[in-house]
């Protein structure tokens, strides 16, 4: 359960009908269903998802050898990491020893 903070706009995660505390600001509310993500909001979970070790297992897998252990085979997702005219940024991460590592193109 994911809702948003009245006042501050801090995600605040607890159970349907509850009263929750925001941890951005500490006001108690009562945390109720939303669908509506921000765009605000998206953008900043995408920039947690880019060094989270945890949700790299759902990228697709491509033939790449790793610098590490020699395996043929990682993850691969590709970023914009800065501003929009920089090159976009392709992450690897070795399916067998879970080495990651970056290509700029
Ligand atoms: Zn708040
Ligand atoms: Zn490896």
């Amino acid at each position: 359960m994911v809702d948003f903070c009245s006042s501050c706009g801090t995600i605040i995660i607890g159970k349907k009908g509850e009263n929750v505390k925001c941890p951005g600001c500490g006001a108690e509310q009562k945390a109720k269903t939303t669908m509506a993500f921000s765009e605000k909001v998206e953008k900043k979970k995408e920039l947690e998802i880019i060094d989270s070790d945890k949700s790299s297992e759902v990228h697709p897998t491509t033939p790449v050898e790793c610098p590490k252990c020699g395996n043929m085979e990682a993850y691969y997702w590709t970023k914009q990491t800065r501003a929009g005219d920089e090159p976009e940024t392709q992450f690897f991460k070795c399916t067998a020893c879970r080495h990651q590592w970056r290509e700029y193109r």
